[in-house]
């Protein structure tokens, strides 16, 4: 027998020191746990060079052959050891600059070694600096004949002389004797179906790959397996959370949804939206609690969606709530949804933090006698006098504005915890989405509404003001409005304040009263001030719109088409894409131009490409990932489903659809992984689950 957890200290060419780095170094306790400890790169061991064949700038070369002399020589500072190492081609220098006293007494003359180096080439002739050394005969015993690991380090391991060949050794002792006792984690036939390699096998091969066909299959199946694992639970807990958390069935379609949708709307819905809806529909009809995320690209029409979706609420005799993360966008949301539900009898209401006490107190009293219908507004809604008479349905903007803990405070007020659907501009790359928010449901809307011109998107240098006020100019004669887009950053917010105001002072002296009228909305004005900016801009009579960017989000004003981002390098993709989403919503061709500095980072060039490229969201959301990593994206830090060991989200997409598809399988068949054949998937997934809490439910 062996025991997986034996402490690393008790292995083979682990003492008590080492042990004690790689556990403060790399969080290794057990013997499992080094198993695991999976190599970044790998060097190729396989092919051995003859010293007649070597070219300059030749990378690293393994060599066979034979010291046939060794001496020292002097030099300022110490001395270096230099030997002759030959085989039946040639000869070359090897040379040491440290421990040389050691070298020369332990190095063994006319005894064949094998030699692994990085080569240089000076005044004709070759040497190698520091070469790695192994006689041939303990070579040929070692497992590492093939690809040789190289493991992640860090200075303090490298400073104990910690590096791959001690972890490499180790885990040669290790799987030696470990071997014979390594469990298979995935079922025959799962296996079977997808030609997988075995535990066993994949685990021998990705520390001692002995070709490149074989890494490559081992590094499947554990890629496989890391990402099957996650999903298993993810699709676990939304079974479980669909089984267990009971919701409101609305079951009718009626007057409300029914009128509305005959004469309230002006257009067709898109193909998307009808599905979408339908979704939502059949999701909310079940019995279970609805927990959904409703995607779609910036004016892709969601708005609409969530109002069709009150309704379905109201035909049911409950009230719905309208969550938003600002003042603004709860303000304008209130004025469309009024607008458009002019007529038919549904009661709506705004409630934020500016909210009168005198309109606020009518409000709690018709919440809770149940007279009002429909209350949109800010986080003021979720304080605990709001109190709803039958809350069924809670519909939250832009959701990574909103804490968890907010969302589910909303759940506390009912009996029943209303149906959840967040909406989300930000589009989430389906990798991501699958992996982060495996347990929500997802609905997309990919289509955007017709006749729709996309935006023209351009990269300005600052040398090119003149050339853009010009353009602005031409833009306003025509009767279209402006917005310029300022950054803040919180760490340098004192500057970008600055900025912000050079800016507008700039702005006022090349536009002018009386022919142009300026607004400028930043996070520091009162919210009274700011709403009034808002509505000059928003009723035409301010063409340009100075602001930070508090405008980023779901402002919809059809008449601006010219969108200006100053320092746009500094912006991030996702809000790049946001604030473009701005312009384009009217019948006219709207343009975005990204002014930037000269001097650019390589990342910071990618986006303003990446923007200049494309308008489809998706796309820009992958590049973004790819870009920050899926750690830093939209919060999804707190979920340890992204501490990725092996597997990388961004690359090994194609292992990630293919192990999804397979938890959904195994699950529809065996729910409890009851069926003896699944009996190394549930012992695996128990134990998983036993040794980590890191499955945060992010619903
Ligand atoms: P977002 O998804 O960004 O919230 P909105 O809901 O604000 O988008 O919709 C953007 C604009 O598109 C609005 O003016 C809306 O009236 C319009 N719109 C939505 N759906 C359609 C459709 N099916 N056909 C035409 N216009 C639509
Ligand atoms: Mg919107």
């Amino acid at each position: 027998m062996f025991d997986f957890d034996t402490p690393v200290t008790y292995l083979t060419g682990i003492g008590p020191a080492k042990a004690t780095v790689l556990q403060k170094e790399m969080g290794i306790f057990s013997a499992n746990q080094l198993l695991n400890f999976f190599p970044h790169r790998y060097v190729d061991k396989s092919q051995f060079f003859k010293i007649r064949e070597l070219v300059p700038n030749a990378s690293e070369v393994q060599i066979k052959g034979v010291v046939v002399g060794i001496k020292e020589v002097q030099q300022k500072r110490g001395s270096r050891l230099v030997a002759t190492f030959k085989d039946d081609t040639g000869t070359l220098e090897l040379i040491w600059f440290r421990a040389t006293k050691w070298l020369k007494s332990s190095i063994k003359i006319n005894e064949p070694y094998v030699i692994y180096g990085k080569l240089n080439f000076f005044n004709g002739s070759f040497s190698m600096p520091h070469p790695e050394m192994e006689l041939e005969e303990h070579y040929k015993k070692s497992l590492t004949t093939g690809l040789q690991a190289l493991y992640p380090s860090t200075e303090k391991m490298s400073a104990k002389g910690f590096n791959h060949k001690v972890i490499s050794k180790a885990l040669e002792h290790l799987l030696k004797e470990a071997f014979p006792y390594i469990h298979e984690t995935l079922s025959p036939e799962v296996l079977k179906e997808l030609d997988l390699m075995s535990k066993k096998e994949a685990l021998l091969n990705i520390h001692f790959p002995k070709s490149h066909e074989l890494l490559a299959k081992a590094q499947k199946r554990l890629k496989f397996e890391e990402f099957f694992y996650i999903q298993m639970q993810l699709i676990r807990n939304k079974l479980i959370r669909k089984d267990k958390i009971k919701g409101y069935v609305f079951e009718h379609i009626g007057m409300y949804f029914n009128s509305f949708y005959q004469s309230g709307l002006k257009f067709d819905l898109t193909g998307a939206q009808k599905r979408v809806l339908k979704e939502i529909r059949a999701d909310m009809a079940t019995g279970a609690h609805m927990n959904r995320l409703l995607q779609g690209d910036v004016g892709a029409g969601k708005t609409i969606v969530a109002l069709l979706t009150m309704l379905i609420a109201l035909d049911n005799g409950f009230q719905t709530a309208l969550l938003a993360p600002t003042e603004i966008l709860a303000t304008q949301h209130y004025q469309a949804i009024t607008e458009l539900l002019q007529g038919f009898g549904v009661t709506v209401q705004l409630l934020t933090g500016s909210t009168k006490t005198k309109v606020r107190r009518e409000i709690h009293k018709t919440l809770e006698e149940g007279s009002l219908q429909i209350l949109i507004g800010t986080h003021a809604i979720l304080e605990d006098k709001v109190v709803f008479k039958n809350l069924g349905l809670a519909i939250i903007d832009e959701q990574h504005r909103f804490g968890v803990a907010q969302r589910s405070k909303m759940w506390m007020k009912n009996s029943l915890p209303p149906h959840i659907l967040i909406m989300t501009a930000t589009p989430i790359p389906r990798t991501l989405a699958m992996s982060a928010y495996g347990d929500l449901d997802v609905s997309v809307i990919d289509e955007l509404p017709p006749g729709r011109k996309p935006v023209q998107t351009v990269h300005r240098f600052d040398s090119a003001r003149l050339r853009v006020f010009k353009f602005m100019r031409d833009e306003i004669a025509k009767g279209r409005q402006v917005y310029v887009v300022y950054p803040l950053i919180e760490e340098s917010e004192a500057m970008d304040y600055k900025d912000l105001q050079d800016g507008y002072e700039s702005i006022q002296r090349e536009f002018p009263l009386p022919d142009y009228r300026i607004s400028i909305v930043h996070g520091k004005m009162k919210p009274d001030d700011k709403e009034l900016e808002m509505q000059c801009f928003v009723k035409g009579e301010t063409q340009i719109m100075v602001a930070t960017t508090v405008i980023e989000v779901g402002v919809n004003v059809p008449n601006a088409s010219v969108m200006i981002i100053e320092s746009a390098e500094r912006f991030g993709l996702s809000q790049l894409h946001q604030l473009r989403g701005r312009v384009g919503r009217g019948a006219d061709q709207s343009y975005c131009i990204l002014m930037s500095g000269v001097k650019l980072s390589n990342d910071s060039k990618t986006r303003l490409e990446t923007m200049v490229r494309t308008s489809d969201g998706f796309e820009i959301a992958e590049v973004d990932l790819k870009l920050r990593g899926p750690g830093n994206l939209m919060g999804t830090q707190q979920s340890g489903v992204l501490n990725l060991k092996i597997a990388d989200l961004v690359k090994d997409s194609k292992e990630l659809h293919l192990a999804r598809n397979t938890a959904v399988l195994v699950l529809q068949e065996d729910p409890n992984l009851a069926l003896p054949k699944n009996k190394p998937i549930k012992q695996t997934y128990e134990q998983i689950h036993k040794r980590t809490s890191i499955w945060a439910n992010i619903s």
